[in-house]
């Protein structure tokens, strides 16, 4: 398995010069098993990748595309990238069933007229959306199996796992802690203190952390929502994002291999994130090795291409 990371900032992208060594663009991870390309979100990220796979002799056709959500930062790359508009590419897009609006209509929507001049009906790529849910285990091309589970997010997210010959890698990236306000499909405004959960709410949270520690367990590589620092979390604990604390504790109890801090906040400079990852190697009682993800990162791990 290769893993690439083009796409390491949460919210929105950024271009200042302090931020560039970890990235401005927004989320997006490329997977190569084999034959197989896997591509987790399509935040800014993903222009670049297709520029990429345009430059390869021989660029993959089927492209698999998983989204954890549908919030802009996640899609915003959509539009951009390259092999949408090539006829011999066929892509399988898989996200999140929703009640109130299909995948398929969330992406056409936003390639729409005012908002782009182009329409999913100008794409020259064979197009499928899979719409699933949390708890699904499938295949994808025979060498790569995928599990999901669900993540603590306004309006839900997708949590991914990633299994092939010899790696696994899990991804994460927007996830708030377990403890507190429980996000479902309606927004819940943060009145100041915590949401007083029922037992109902309570017994749901924790069975939310346990399904994302059982999807971590033993992961080689956990990509993972660190987009705050603890005093940021206080403020900010109904945004539905983790502290770098908070990943290193699911990740020292998941024992995975290695962390890797995702969701950059986008107020975060490079000095920043760096005494974020400091200050949580110190903190780690494990041997786990944690880094911070940075654009342009590449893990290679098991059977490769
Ligand atoms: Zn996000
Ligand atoms: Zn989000």
């Amino acid at each position: 398995m290769i893993v690439r990371i083009w796409g390491t900032r949460g919210s929105y992208p950024v271009a200042r010069a302090e931020m560039l060594r970890y990235g401005g663009n927004t989320t997006c991870v490329e997977v190569r098993v084999g034959d197989s390309c896997i591509i987790l979100d399509a935040g800014t990220g993903l222009r670049q990748l297709g520029e990429a796979l345009g430059r390869e002799p021989n660029p993959p056709t089927t492209i698999n595309m998983l989204i954890t959500h549908t919030h802009w930062d996640h899609i915003i790359g959509f539009p951009f990238f390259a092999p949408i508009f090539s006829p011999q590419n066929r892509l399988e897009i898989y996200g999140l069933q929703r009640t109130q609006s299909s995948l398929r209509k969330t992406i056409a929507n936003a390639l729409s007229d005012p908002l782009m001049p182009i329409g999913l009906e100008d794409l020259r790529a064979d197009l499928s959306f899979h719409e699933i849910h949390e708890g699904l285990e499938f295949q994808l091309d025979s060498r790569v199996r995928v599990c999901t589970a669900r993540a603590n997010h306004p309006y839900r997210a997708l949590a991914y796992r990633l299994e092939s010959d010899g790696a696994t890698l899990v991804f994460i990236p927007d996830t708030g802690p377990f403890h507190t306000v429980l996000f479902g499909d309606e927004r819940i405004e943060w009145t100041g203190k915590p949401t007083a959960n029922t037992d109902d709410d309570l017994l749901a949270l924790a069975t939310m952390r346990a399904r994302i520690i059982n999807l971590a367990r033993g992961a080689d590589w956990l990509i993972y929502d660190s987009q705050f620092t603890d005093e940021q979390y206080a403020r900010f604990p109904h945004w539905g994002h983790s502290s770098a604390s908070q990943a290193r504790e699911i990740a020292e109890e998941a024992g995975v291999g290695q962390l890797l801090l995702f969701h950059h906040d986008p107020h975060h400079t490079d000095t920043q994130i760096d005494a974020m990852l400091e200050e949580q190697r110190t903190l780690c009682r494990s041997d786990m090795i944690i880094t911070a993800a940075y654009e342009g990162m590449e893990l290679r791990k098991g059977d490769l291409p």
